[in-house]
């Protein structure tokens, strides 16, 4: 540390800065999160808390806490498709409930299952939840109601202005991370450009109608997509009393739409609204996640271009060229690196996703193993990850205007024409992915092209991940999740894995070469200072699943950092390597 006030500034208590919060808390770095609301809002957001965020979660010791606050895991997770109003249901997309994923959970141990699947928890439940967590870790501060105006980077780290009421305060922090949402005021002040679509505005209400669940016309679901003369969407909240209706703008008021949708189920004075607003729905990708002094907007490699539209903007190189320099203090998560605000849209995931990624690079940058590659390979991995979310979202939001632009206006005729119309609606939506189908991109993506993964020429590669996102495929390959298995005393590896890295040992007892090349390794991570544990792995499981790699080097963040393979690279390299300091 540098005389600062403190090592981290968080700008955003959503969901990104409150968990990037508890996450360094965790790790031992004292950080500071303002908000600029007085308080986490009850207003309609995320909803779907995606299997890899639930793991991270679980890390952090909260995902219990998370799910018994969610939708019960029995409920029925479909989501319809209906004509007019929920009366008439024309398509049911059947999705599993969480209990469903829970029970293949337990049966299947071939890597393919998370080891915690997603949960339907409100963003308004969600955020509460993180602050009391955030509030009770030691060495994190949480202030509401104070906003980050403006900014200055000094050669030793950041200079803040926060407003309070009419106060201002000034901050000196190591680092500061803008985890400040979609119209992020640190993507601004660093100058960074957005590319992506921003599609048309919708409104949005919250309602509160305690008995409508219990009798929804259309059956129990999750979500109602309704085609007709109003379209409009009707999305259950976590604790089934509340309901978000969102509508193109214009069209009849909220309630008379409610009352239109859910029809004799809903009678007026049954039901109260909460909250109304517009809503931008954005998917847009920032040009960079990072910013160093001298007006030195990084550009790391790595970025893989998934789709068009979200190559690099022009970029203004930092002392020493391409690639944010070790003088970068400034990071960009969540939707303020990526605004993906769309309903099921996985914002909430790939950002919980960035910070767990952060976290640990900060952690160790300021215990001082870190290297410099460390924080500069943030930007290399993640945002690729998010430029594919958004290509794939982008395909998604394609394909929902295909299926909708197959209503007609016949649809519900006892006529040959109207049984055609509903053919055509109802074969056009089962034939497109929906974007909750994206396990590939929740937990599949892979860190290629990180300046502190070691895919050296020996690696195996694993297979290709799909490019679209739909599959998931366990792989070992190095910049991959570790896949999630069962061991044979039925714990799960991930749990046995501590905060720093892992070298993971499946039977190596007879091979005196290979036991003289871990210890060469740890030896080398002590040399670091860098935090290495080894766990030796016996189950047949393990060596199914990891395809008879017999060492692998797992990060905090629970991905491989490298595996053996056909050769061993210098152990003081491999450490050098992944610790950012090659
Ligand atoms: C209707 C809707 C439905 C969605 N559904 C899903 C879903 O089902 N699944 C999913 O994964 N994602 C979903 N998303 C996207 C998801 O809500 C976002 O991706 C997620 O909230 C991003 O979290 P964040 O912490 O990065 O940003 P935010 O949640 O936007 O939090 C940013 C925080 O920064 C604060 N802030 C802003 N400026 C400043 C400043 N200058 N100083 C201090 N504080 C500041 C704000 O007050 C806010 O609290 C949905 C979004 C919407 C709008």
């Amino acid at each position: 540390m540098t005389g600062s006030d403190i090592p981290v500034l968080i700008a955003g208590g959503g969901p990104a800065g409150l968990t990037l919060a508890i996450s360094l808390g965790q790790l031992g770095v004292r950080c500071e999160v303002v908000d600029a609301r007085p308080a986490p809002a009850r207003v309609p957001g995320a909803q779907r808390c995606g299997a890899r965020a639930m793991e991270i979660f679980r890390r952090l010791g909260v995902s219990g806490r998370l799910r018994d606050a969610g939708l019960p895991a029995e409920a029925p997770l479909d989501v319809l498709i209906c004509a007019g109003s929920l009366d008439t249901p024309l398509v049911r997309h059947r999705y599993p409930q969480v209990a469903e994923v829970l029970a293949a959970g337990f049966e299947v141990n071939d890597g393919t299952m998370p080891l915690e699947p997603h949960v339907v928890l409100s963003q308004y439940t969600l955020e509460p939840l993180l602050r009391e967590v955030a509030e009770a870790t030691p060495g994190v501060r949480i202030r509401f109601g104070a906003e980050l105006i403006d900014f200055a980077l000094t050669a030793g780290g950041v200079t803040a202005t926060v407003q309070t009421g009419s106060r201002l305060r000034t901050f000196r922090a190591d680092y500061l991370v803008g985890c400040d949402g979609a119209d992020s005021t640190v993507r601004r002040t660093l100058g960074l450009q957005t590319s992506g679509e921003t599609r048309q505005p919708v409104r949005q209400a919250l309602i509160y109608c305690p008995d409508l669940y219990e009798r929804l016309p259309a059956g129990r679901a999750i979500q109602y997509e309704v085609v007709g003369e109003h379209p409009c969407a009707l999305i259950v909240q976590d604790d089934i009393q509340h309901f978000a209706l969102q509508a193109p703008l214009g069209g009849p008021p909220m309630a008379a739409l409610f009352e239109a949708v859910t029809g004799p189920a809903v009678q007026p004075g049954s039901y109260k609204i909460l909250h109304e607003s517009e809503w931008a729905q954005r998917l847009l990708l920032a040009d960079g996640y990072s910013g160093g002094p001298a007006g030195g907007l990084g550009n790391a490699s790595g970025f893989g271009g998934f789709g068009s539209g979200f190559g690099r903007g022009p970029v203004v190189s930092g002392p020493g060229g391409a690639g944010p320099g070790p003088g970068d203090r400034v990071f960009l998560a969540g939707d303020a690196a990526h605004p993906a605000s769309t309903p099921g849209g996985l914002g909430l995931s790939i950002a919980i996703a960035d910070v767990a990624d952060l976290a640990w690079k900060l952690a160790g940058t300021l215990h001082g193993w870190g290297g410099p590659a460390l924080l500069r390979s943030y930007e290399a991995e993640r945002r690729p990850v998010a430029a594919q979310a958004i290509t794939a979202l982008l395909a998604a939001a394609e394909a929902e205007r295909r299926w909708r632009s197959e209503y007609r206006a016949d649809i519900l005729d006892d006529t040959p024409a109207g049984v055609r119309s509903r053919l055509r609606l109802t074969q056009a939506a089962a034939a497109e992915h929906w974007h909750t189908d994206l396990p590939g991109i929740e937990r599949g993506f892979r860190y290629t092209g990180s300046p502190v993964i070691a895919t050296g020429s020996g690696t195996p590669s694993g297979g290709d991940p799909d490019p679209a996102g739909y599959r998931y495929a366990p792989t070992t390959w190095p910049g991959a999740r570790l896949p999630h298995i069962w061991l044979d005393d039925g714990t799960p590896l991930h749990d046995k894995l501590g905060n720093g890295f892992t070298l993971l040992l499946l039977p190596v007892s007879s091979d005196e070469g290979a036991q003289w090349y871990v210890r060469e390794i740890a030896a080398a991570f002590i040399r670091f200072g860098a935090p290495l544990e080894l766990v030796e792995v016996t189950s047949a499981t393990a060596q199914a699943v990891y395809a008879g790699h017999r060492l692998i080097l797992v990060r905090p963040d629970l991905h491989v950092a490298w595996r053996s393979g056909d050769s061993r690279p210098d152990a003081a390299a491999l450490a050098a390597l992944v610790t950012g300091n090659a």
